[in-house]
């Protein structure tokens, strides 16, 4: 490619300050160093992680920074010593790596790269410390490995899934974090037995995922709690069967839920990042077989709370980031789910913008309209 090796120029949307809207820029991008690769990014969109980071207001502030993380792209160039990916292959970035090489990565049981897990606050390519991006000569953060907000991106190769050529990226591309998680959450972390009750706390895409996975693994009762009663009425084409909204009850939503269901829920999916809402997930669920699974990001000074008799009492809580796929190892999987029909990702796309309107998906996130805004590279 006449661009491989050279710097190139392109538009990004540059967060300056936290909290103030994105301005589209024109950024120079260095080519990819060693074990990294340069992708031209045709489709991207919002999740709500690139708006906690952004408003900064519970996190560490890294700027000026180009946010984005869910996204699909073209390979464009690649660096030395890459050899599982070529210029032209198809491609999800992913904020959580995988090395192959790390206990992790050869355990069977977690996603946890020892190379490549998630890390908010660095805003630098992990090879030489130095950032990809600049303006005049001024380095702009990078942000979680992947800131698919800009043209072109360099990311390590381990942050990127290939995937099948055929697989429209406009739709695909929110498998790249959100859908992907929520689903892998309950499919392979919480794993509802066929016939049993999951609640979903938060109804947002990874909440609605994760009530998409409870369907397909065959829960019969599906129970979503949001504090948005608008969220109710979209759920129910993810096979939500009923709905508790918290503020319609004067007692803690844990009793409702127990009330409802005999005693508990046999599994709980957490998808918020609020942190009562992530105790109310582990208190709900039945003692003796509950498992809670925890999805959303907390605050950073979050803490979690609450009487160890809920753990004797043989209710499980557990975590996960990415619901547990291996990026590069089980995205491509996921993406031929999507193949299949057995998942359908364009229930999850409510709203489209092109790129010089990316603002537009910030508001649309904030008044918590839609599901999925996907922002629409002008190449
Ligand atoms: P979203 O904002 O679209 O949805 C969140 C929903 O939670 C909203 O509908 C909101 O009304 C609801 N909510 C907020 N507080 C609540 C409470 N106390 N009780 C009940 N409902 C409440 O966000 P999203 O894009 O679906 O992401 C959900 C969470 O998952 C975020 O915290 C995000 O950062 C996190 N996330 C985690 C991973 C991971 O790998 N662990 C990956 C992607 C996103
Ligand atoms: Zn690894």
């Amino acid at each position: 490619m006449a661009t491989a090796g050279k710097v190139i120029k392109c538009k990004a949307a540059v967060a300056w300050e936290a909290g103030k809207p994105l301005s589209i820029e024109e950024v120079e991008v260095a080519p990819p160093q060693a074990m990294e690769v340069r992708v031209k990014i045709l489709f991207t969109s919002l999740c709500h992680t690139d708006v906690y980071f952004w408003e900064a207001k519970g996190q560490t502030p890294v700027f000026p920074r180009i946010f984005g993380h869910e996204a699909g792209g073209i390979v464009e160039s690649v660096g030395e010593g890459v050899t599982d990916l070529a210029p032209g292959d198809h491609v999800l970035p992913v904020f959580t790596g995988e090395c192959k090489e790390c206990a992790h990565c050869k355990s069977a049981e977690s996603n946890m790269c020892d190379l490549l897990r998630i890390n908010t606050d660095r805003g630098v390519m992990i090879g030489d410390g130095q950032s990809r991006f600049s303006i005049n000569g001024k380095p702009i953060f990078h942000f979680v490995g992947t800131s698919t907000f800009s043209e072109y991106t360099v990311m390590h190769v381990g942050c990127v899934a290939k995937i099948n050529p055929e697989a429209p990226l406009d739709k695909v591309c929110v498998l790249s974090c959100g859908i992907s998680t929520g689903l892998g959450a309950s499919i392979n972390v919480a794993k509802p037995p066929k016939g049993s009750t999951v609640a979903v706390f938060g109804l947002g895409a990874v909440g609605l995922a994760a009530c998409e996975g409870a369907r397909i693994a065959g829960a019969s009762r599906i129970i979503g709690v949001d504090l948005n009663a608008n969220r109710f009425e979209e759920a129910r084409k993810f096979g939500c069967t009923e709905f508790v909204n918290p503020k319609d009850h004067n007692k803690p939503v844990q009793e409702v839920l127990a009330e409802m269901t005999n005693g508990g829920v046999d599994r709980s999916v957490e998808c918020t990042g609020n942190i009562n809402a992530m105790i109310q997930a582990f208190e709900c669920v039945h003692d003796g077989w509950g498992v809670a699974v925890l999805v959303g990001v907390p605050h950073k000074d979050a803490e979690f709370k609450t009487h160890p008799m809920n753990f004797l009492n043989e209710r499980t809580l557990k975590g996960t980031f990415f619901g547990n796929f291996k990026p590069r190892t089980d995205l491509p999987n996921v993406v031929e789910m999507y193949m299949k029909k057995e998942l359908e990702v364009e229930k999850f796309i409510t709203h489209s913008v092109p790129f010089s309107e990316i603002n537009k998906a910030f508001d649309l996130m904030a008044k918590g309209e839609g599901i999925r805004c996907i922002i629409r590279m002008e190449h």
